[in-house]
């Protein structure tokens, strides 16, 4: 049999080498000049530094940025784009989402154990598509999609966007959250032991071979960031099994986020050295502090009040704790742990139901009660969520070397957050995504894989 294969594959070996001779053969991707863009920026804005530059030009080559700068060359055959009346900054980030779990006030009652059961993986990854070409349409990026993902949806997601099937914000997938014991569920007896009802939402683990076994298992599914129930049961993890998490995890080049819900399970988080935790509403001042001290990155998911969902009270507590993170100086990140539909998620003048973007950006308006400045809150949503996604080696910042992802409006957000619910220009990879405040999506379409994964062992 391998006899044969070798008496095949020689003749087409040797037809390949006389084609290259003959001089007739396309020339290969690999030597075809990149594409240059050249983008005119009439206000660059540096949300690390919380400054704005004047009247910059970005080069880009093929995916990347090459130079920025006043004065630069415009290169011969360049394609200029003129922002000359724009705010141009790095594209934002949502530090904690959920693109594939959409409960609804009907048929489930806001269940979402109910959804589970109700949708499949393949409906929920369509789902999460759409929803991935609704938030990179408001200037999204990068998102960090944590969990509660049927099937690796997730990381199908990543690697779709990645190969180039579709549009979309680089995806950091978790996979599967672990947990103990049904993870964020408490199935019955019947559900649990005969028909283990919690998987693919959770995967339980309940010593540490489980916990090594269930982060390897999602390093090995693609998940590029593990995502932690600490204390989804009183018999929550201990400072020991989340340090092990970490250990594992980072022999896959993976960080580890913490569900906490609990005062417990938030120290516990931070006396193991985790690097995000994820809900602010368990946190107290102390936390904070120790957070701060420790570099522990926040995920608060800081929920507004708005018609179609929240309360006055649960609203307060938000504000005040998010202000209260602020105050001491923890590693704030913008996220939303958007996972619901309702029928009154409609702007309120056109009765025009509001995009999984626009919604995204309501969350503007906690961190607006709270008063954080806004340069940073511009911080949160760039600089902070890349350290977050932990992509800084070649993504987020407009420099040299990394990749072009930028958006811009018309607007300052610097003097008016709101600025950036009209972002109209929006690059990813070096492409053109939106324009004028259109999609444009066409480039990002292919019925193959033309570009090659960056892979799920590497970063
Ligand atoms: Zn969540």
């Amino acid at each position: 049999m391998f006899g044969r294969l070798v008496t095949l594959l020689i003749p087409m070996a040797l037809t390949a080498a006389v084609t290259v001779v003959s001089g007739q053969t396309p020339t290969p991707a690999a030597a075809r000049p990149l594409p240059v863009t050249v983008i005119k920026a009439g206000r660059l804005l540096d949300p690390d530094a919380g400054t704005v530059a004047l009247n910059q030009v970005i080069v880009i080559e093929g995916e990347r940025i090459k130079a920025v700068g006043a004065n630069l060359a415009v290169p011969a055959g360049a394609t200029v784009i003129d922002l000359s009346k724009m705010t141009v900054m790095p594209g934002l980030v949502d530090a904690h989402t959920h693109t594939t779990l959409t409960y609804k006030e009907q048929p489930e009652n806001n269940y979402y154990y109910l959804t589970y059961v109700m949708e499949s993986t393949p409906l929920r990854a369509i789902q999460g598509a759409s929803n991935m070409i609704q938030l990179l349409n408001s200037g999204f990026t990068v998102v960090r999609d944590v969990g509660n993902n049927a099937l690796y949806a997730d990381t199908a997601l990543r690697q779709a966007i990645e190969q180039g099937w579709l549009p979309g914000p680089t995806v950091i997938p978790s996979g599967p959250m672990i947990g103990s014991t049904g993870g964020q569920y408490w199935p019955t007896p019947e559900m649990y032991k005969y028909h283990n009802i919690m998987y693919p939402e959770y995967i339980d683990a309940n010593s540490p071979d489980e916990i090594v076994r269930a982060v390897r298992e999602n390093m090995l599914f693609g998940a590029k960031t593990i995502k932690l129930c600490i204390d989804c049961k009183p018999w929550m993890y201990s400072v020991d099994d989340i340090k092990l998490a970490i250990r594992e995890a980072a022999q896959g080049g993976c960080k580890v986020e913490g569900h906490v819900q609990t005062a417990e399970g938030a120290q516990r988080s931070i006396d193991a050295g985790i690097y995000i935790i994820a809900h602010g509403n368990a946190l107290t001042p102390d936390h904070h502090r120790q957070m701060a001290e420790k570099g522990i990155i926040l995920a608060g998911t800081d929920t507004p009040l708005t018609s179609y969902r929240g309360s006055e009270a649960a609203f307060k507590r938000t504000v005040a704790n998010l202000r209260d993170a602020w105050e001491k100086k923890v590693v704030l990140t913008f996220s939303t742990d958007f996972d619901y539909w309702n029928d009154r998620m409609r702007n309120e003048k056109t009765g025009e139901y509001l995009t999984r973007g626009e919604l995204t950006l309501n969350f503007l308006e906690t961190w607006k009660a709270a008063r954080i400045p806004n340069a940073d809150i511009l911080k949160a949503m760039t600089i902070n969520g890349y350290l977050a996604a932990d992509v800084l080696k070649d993504r987020g910042p407009i420099k040299p070397g990394f990749y072009a992802d930028l958006i811009a409006t018309s607007g300052d957000p610097l003097t008016d957050i709101d600025a950036l619910r009209a972002v109209q220009f929006v690059m990813k990879n070096g492409m053109v995504f939106k324009k004028d405040g259109v999609m444009t999506p066409e480039a990002f379409f292919h019925p193959g894989p033309v570009r090659t994964p960056t892979g799920r062992w590497t970063r």
